[in-house]
């Protein structure tokens, strides 16, 4: 038996796997819908399916699928406990970047993913998933390994693990913009454990979704750490 939730995500992926939509549709092998738990506290979404994920079936299955699940693990998070996807969902033939009309097409998509995970961070993978994530923000080269909280929820953008596949420098980046994520998720845990009359008041987290707010890339104040 399904949780609320799992049933809800399975839903959304039925739908994605049969949508014809967008253009996209017409050359893929197998739509990708994400892969990871519905109850994942952590989200990361990248551009969209390459090569190998067509094949699979699943997201960053591949070369960046690679450097991905090392960053990961290499700040003791598992990757069967996150819940990966990408802003489109079908693979943009040979790999060229998704046009705005496929991300806008596909967009419910990951909005439900979101809403039904409702996770404490979603990871920002490159710069296609931070225009549609954080449009507005900035780009990633100022962004990555910042934490920008907007309504009630927070990103750390971060550079596309293949970019660092290409640009051998950015790995190093990477690595530390994770070391920060990790920072930012221990704040967080030690934030949670501590007593209830020294936490947020009641209230402090209502999510300021009226009007949009612009995003803020500043350390987050302790009732928005308090979203971990
Ligand atoms: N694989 C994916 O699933 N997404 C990307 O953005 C790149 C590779």
């Amino acid at each position: 038996m399904l949780s609320g939730a799992a049933d809800a995500l399975a839903v959304v992926h039925e739908h994605i796997l049969v949508c014809t939509d967008c253009p996209l549709h017409a050359k893929r092998t197998q739509a990708v819908p994400g892969t990871g738990p519905a109850g994942a506290r952590i989200m990361a979404v990248g551009e969209g399916p390459g090569e190998t994920e067509d094949r699979v079936g699943k997201p960053f299955v591949g070369a960046a699928g690679n450097v991905l699940t090392k960053l990961l693990e290499s700040i003791g998070l598992r990757r069967e406990d996150i819940y990966i996807t990408n802003v489109v969902k079908c693979r943009p033939p040979g790999n060229r970047d998704p046009e705005p009309a496929e991300m806008e097409a596909c967009s419910h998509f990951l909005d439900a993913q979101i809403e039904i995970i409702r996770p404490d961070v979603i990871l920002i993978l490159g710069r296609h998933a931070l225009a549609r994530l954080l449009p507005g923000a900035g780009g990633i080269s100022g962004l990555h390994g910042r934490r920008v909280v907007r309504g009630d929820r927070l990103y750390v953008p971060l550079y596309h693990p293949a970019a660092a596949l290409y640009q051998g420098s950015l790995m190093r980046t990477l690595e530390d913009d994770m070391l920060k994520v990790r920072g930012y998720l221990d704040e967080a845990e030690a934030r949670r454990r501590q007593p209830p009359n020294i936490a947020a008041p009641p209230g402090h987290l209502a999510p300021s979704i009226a009007g949009e707010p612009a995003p803020s890339s500043e350390p987050p104040a302790r009732d928005q750490l308090s979203l971990f």
